[in-house]
Formats: structure tokens, C-alpha cells, sequence
């Protein structure tokens, strides 16, 4: 255990977990300090070449950043790799070299001044965009313009392969540049001062698989190298100058974290079967294309919740039929044979579009309003074009579409009336799609639950979505933090809901899965199974916990479970049926 000088005091501080694991080691500091800039007027016989001069450094940073690109693609693969496009694409952007060169021109100021002006200005716009995708690209600019003019000076890049021996990275931000030169071998963890849950350093830090938390605000400047830090990946804290008797404690975490996720990991391996020899079907909710590595990697049997609402948002506007088209396609195919359940566009209430806000309107009661499938048969362009995009990736793999926030039979017969439509018109076009595309109807909305016999007239399968669900069945909203320790999953309205849906859903021969986070949750999944749930889908990495679980319960036992919480008067009592099943076969204390 090493000894901690007594002139530097313990401190934690709470970030955003981003990379589960803990780590602990001596900090790298790593600053990385803008570019110096010197500003001159160029004289007039030298003015040529300085555009030629700006054209050289351009082609010189594209040469560098596709180095890096193929370098990351064999080290970390193409997902990863596919980061560095959006940085070719800086270099591509006529508003910026075009604006650099038209300053340089009226001013004839050098062009690192030019360059550094304008590109200042974009990062700026960029950054005050209250949307984290978008401030992402204010960092893309800012790394890009930063090489440029690097190569413009003349100055080599700094990178953090100077780590001599193995260190956590302590860094402001750690853009896609510096982190294609990390060495792997040497890195035990990543902490970030800025930085969300999407950042670049986060998906660095989860594909070397090394714990990291982001979002510790000004750390760097109350941290010095070689100061010793403990991460703990899993619940954000970040503990510098650890006392002995911290190190102590979580060395005791770090063992217990790494038992239980050794052996969660080794059951993923296996099939999930119940004791009684039950198989169950864990599957994965993704948002994005990339995620389809995430699928394979904790092993779910396909996705049974593809929230498309990502590609809408992360571009602020309505993406065309083809770029839906490229997205479901890259996910089926990757998938396949295993199925994909897209579910169709669900925005509005908290997911909201800056850009295409007057088609939404503002609302008093934005989750009860204009949203979703309501939205979509309004809005019938917009809800084909994803139609279309869906039916054509249906070539391509098990695709499989829902609707959510269905509230009655009517809008789902509308629905399908536009997917019929949608055949026609794919057809005219000599596009392929799979004819016989299973609908799926989601059960998130009371009034959907309780006409369950008629829906089931127009969809070969339900998805509950138990996040909504509870929401609406007991009036709670869903993100008031006030009234949070009224959102109980376990309230007899739900389970007796659950319940009647099943029996209503399996005489019809529907299967019905649960996306909502319940699935993911292993206190509540022997309640659900026991109540008749076919399949659940959850975020990847929850399925470890959930699969250790169904391989050590039997199906008997579960059945008995729900038997019994029907049987209840209150949520708190279910609750605590659920948890003991739980505890007794995970043998957690
Ligand atoms: C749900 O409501 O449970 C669900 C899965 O949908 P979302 O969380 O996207 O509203
Ligand atoms: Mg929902």
C-alpha cells in the first residue's frame, strides 16, 4: 500500500460513471496547451503562398488524422475508427476554409490568424448549444484546429504516449487524437474534468475496457502528477490521495466488484435457462448503429427495443428515408439472423427537437401530449419516410417494427393502413422488403393494457413499456423527483395489470416481452417471468445480473412468486417478497 504524503489531504469528488471498473495508480496529468498563436500582416509578393501555405497544412492534418484513423481501426476496430470521420469532415467544411481564406484576404493578417479566428468562432457557437451532441463537435473543431495549426507552426503534436509507466489519465478532455495515442498497456484509468455519458473519452475508455469518470469539473487544477487517485468506475466517485484506510476499503470493493463480475461474466457465456430448464430470452435496447458490438458482446439474443429517436435528435432534423435506411440496415444486418425490433419514432415530451419545435408546439403537459404515434399520423411524410426506411432494412436482416404510445386499436389500424401504403410504394419502386414484417404494438398507455383482446387484432406481438406504464397507471410523473418514491414498479395496480395482459395476450398466441427498465432490474425479473413474461430487454450491460439470476431460480418457484404477490395489498410488501427471492438465490448480503 503506498504511503500518501501527509501534506496532501484525502478528496473525493462525485462525477458521471462512464467505464465500470476501479482502478487505482498515480495520476498522469496530462494539459494539453492551445497552440500560440503570433499574428503579422503578410506582405503583399508573399500573399500566394500563404493560401498555398494554408492548403499544405490542410492536406498535412488529413494525412495525420487518417494515420490515426487506420491506427485506431486495427487497434480498436471500426466503430471506434468511424470517430475520425467527423474529423475529415472539419477539414472538408467550405464554411470554415472558405471564411479563413476570405478573412485572409481582406486583412492580410498571417493565417494562423485567420484560421484561429474562425474556427474560434464556430467552437463558440458550437459550445453554447444547449445539446451535448453538438457540443461534442465544438470539441472535433477545436482538436482539428489545433493540428492545423500546429502544422501551420510547424510544432509536433503532444500525445499520451509518453506514459512511462502505468498511470490513471487525468485530463481537462481527451479528444479522439489523443486518445489513438494512449498506450493501452499503460493506462489504468481515465478521468475527465468536462464530458458526459456520450463523450469521446468515454467510449475510448469502455472499449479498452479501463474504468473512467467524466464531469469532475475543474479536478485538474487541484490535482498535481503523481498524485495517487482511486476511480471508481461504477458509482463516479473519484478519491485523490486515498487515506490508508480508504485504500483499504476499496481494495475490499474492488475484490468483491471484480468476484461478482468475474462470475457474472463466465454465466453470460451460458444459455439463459432456468434451474427447471426454462430458457428465457434476454434481449438488448440500443439507440444507435454502433451499439450492435455492445448485442454481441453480452450476448442477447437480438434487440427488442431499437429507440430510433437518436438519429432525429443527434442531428437536429428529420433524417431522409436513406439515412434511416443506412442506420436500420447496418443494425439487421449486423444482427442477423437474430431479430431487431425497430420501434418507430417517439418523440416529444421529454425528447424534444429544437429545430422542429413549431411541429410540436409548446404544451402544458408534454407527456400527455402531442407525441409519439399521435404526433406520427399527423405528420404521416415524416412517419413514411421511417416506414419505408424500416420495410427496406427488412431485406437485410429479422427486422420487426412497433408503435409506441399506442393508445387504442384505431391508431394502430391507421398505422398499418401507412405501412400498407408504404408496400405499395416500395413495390412501384422495385425495392425489396420482407411482405410479411411483424407489427408490434407497445403497451405503455393504460387504455392499451385494458383493450389488449382488440389490439391483438392488428399486431403479432406487445412490448411493454413499464416506464411509461407506471407512470400513467399511477399518476406519477415519471421524471419528478419530488414524487419519485411513489413510482413503484411493484404496485399491485401494475402486477395485476401485467397479469391480464399476459392472460389476454397468450390466449391470442401474442407473445409479450417487457423493454421498460423493470426488465433490467433482477429484483423484479422472477416476478415478471412468474407472471408469464416471454422475453425481456434491457440495456447490455445489465444482462450479466439478469442471466446469473434466471440460471440459479426455477420457473416453479417464480410462478409461486407471482401467485403470491397477486395476493398482496401493497406495493411495499411485494417489493419485499421480490427482493428476498432475489437475495436468497444471489446470496448477497
Ligand atoms: C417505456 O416507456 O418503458 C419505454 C421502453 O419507452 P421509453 O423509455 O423510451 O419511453
Ligand atoms: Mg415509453
Amino acid at each position: 500500500m503506498p504511503e500518501i504524503p501527509g501534506d496532501r489531504p484525502e478528496v473525493l469528488v462525485q462525477g458521471i460513471a462512464a467505464s465500470q471498473g476501479i482502478a487505482f495508480g498515480q495520476v498522469f496529468l496530462y494539459l494539453q496547451n492551445e497552440v500560440e498563436v503570433p499574428d503579422y500582416v503578410v506582405e503583399p509578393d508573399k500573399r500566394a503562398a500563404e493560401v498555398a501555405r494554408f492548403e499544405q497544412a490542410l492536406l498535412q492534418t488529413r494525412q495525420e488524422i487518417s494515420g490515426i484513423q487506420s491506427e485506431v481501426e486495427k487497434n480498436l476496430g471500426p466503430d471506434e475508427a468511424r470517430i475520425f470521420d467527423a474529423h475529415l469532415m472539419v477539414l472538408e467544411d467550405q464554411a470554415l476554409i472558405g471564411e479563413t481564406v476570405r478573412a485572409f484576404e481582406s486583412t492580410h493578417h498571417n493565417i494562423e490568424t485567420c484560421f484561429s479566428r474562425i474556427s474560434g468562432k464556430y467552437i463558440k457557437a458550437f459550445d453554447e448549444i444547449d445539446d451535448e451532441y453538438l457540443r461534442e463537435r465544438a470539441s472535433d473543431i477545436r482538436d482539428v484546429a489545433q493540428r492545423v495549426l500546429r502544422n501551420l507552426l510547424g510544432q509536433s503534436a503532444r500525445n499520451l504516449s509518453q506514459l512511462a509507466d502505468k498511470r490513471i489519465i487525468l485530463a481537462h478532455d481527451i479528444t479522439p487524437s489523443d486518445s489513438a495515442g494512449i498506450d493501452r498497456s499503460q493506462a489504468l484509468g481515465v478521468v475527465t474534468d468536462s464530458g458526459s455519458k456520450t463523450s469521446h473519452a468515454v467510449i475510448v475508455a469502455r472499449s479498452m475496457k479501463i474504468p473512467a469518470v467524466v464531469g469532475v469539473r475543474d479536478l485538474t487544477q487541484r490535482v498535481q502528477d503523481g498524485d495517487w487517485m482511486i476511480v471508481d468506475g461504477y458509482d463516479g466517485v473519484v478519491i485523490v490521495n486515498p487515506s490508508e484506510s480508504t485504500q483499504f476499503r476499496y481494495g475490499q470493493i474492488r475484490r468483491a466488484k471484480d468476484t461478482l463480475q468475474a462470475r457474472l461474466m463466465e454465466a453470460n457465456r451460458r444459455p439463459a435457462v432456468t434451474l427447471d430448464g426454462v430458457a428465457v430470452k434476454l434481449m438488448a435496447n440500443i439507440e444507435k448503429a454502433d451499439e450492435v458490438a455492445l448485442v454481441k458482446e453480452y450476448s442477447a439474443e437480438g434487440v427488442g427495443l431499437y429507440r430510433t429517436e437518436f438519429l432525429y435528435l443527434s442531428e437536429d432534423k428529420m433524417p431522409s428515408e436513406q439515412a434511416q435506411f443506412d442506420a436500420y440496415r447496418a443494425i439487421a444486418a449486423g444482427l442477423a439472423p437474430q431479430p431487431v425490433v425497430i420501434r418507430t419514432l417517439d418523440l416529444g415530451g421529454d425528447k424534444a427537437m429544437a429545430s422542429s419545435a413549431h411541429l410540436f408546439g409548446e404544451e402544458e403537459n408534454p407527456f400527455m401530449g402531442f407525441r409519439a404515434i399521435r404526433f406520427c399520423l399527423e405528420h404521416t411524410d415524416i412517419f413514411k419516410d421511417q416506414l419505408r426506411a424500416i420495410l427496406r432494412a427488412s431485406a437485410h436482416g429479422q427486422v420487426q417494427v412497433m408503435y409506441p404510445m399506442i393508445s387504442g386499436s384505431e391508431e394502430m389500424a391507421k398505422a398499418n393502413a401507412l405501412l400498407a401504403e408504404c408496400k405499395v410504394e416500395l413495390r412501384a419502386r422495385g425495392e425489396k422488403f420482407d411482405g410479411n414484417l411483424a407489427v408490434g404494438a407497445m403497451i405503455e398507455i393504460p387504455s392499451a393494457a385494458t383493450t389488449a383482446d382488440i389490439l391483438a387484432n392488428h399486431c403479432s406481438f406487445f412490448s411493454v413499456g413499464t416506464n411509461d406504464l407506471i407512470q400513467y397507471l399511477l399518476a406519477i410523473d415519471r421524471v419528478n423527483d419530488r414524487i419519485a418514491h411513489l413510482y413503484e414498479p411493484s404496485h399491485p395496480a401494475v402486477i395485476r395489470t401485467l397479469r391480464q395482459l399476459i392472460d389476454v395476450a397468450h390466449a391470442r398466441n401474442i407473445p409479450v416481452g417487457v423493454c421498460g427498465e423493470m426488465a433490467g432490474d433482477p429484483v423484479f425479473v422472477p416476478l415478471l417471468l412468474g407472471l408469464g413474461i416471454d422475453s425481456l430487454s434491457m440495456t447490455p450491460p445489465l444482462i450479466p445480473a439478469v442471466r446469473y439470476l434466471v440460471r440459479a431460480m426455477t420457473m416453479t418457484d417464480a410462478k409461486a412468486l407471482a401467485a403470491e404477490a397477486l395476493t398482496l395489498i401493497s406495493a411495499k410488501e411485494i417489493y419485499a417478497k421480490c427482493d428476498a427471492f432475489y437475495r436468497a438465490r444471489i446470496k448477497v448480503d
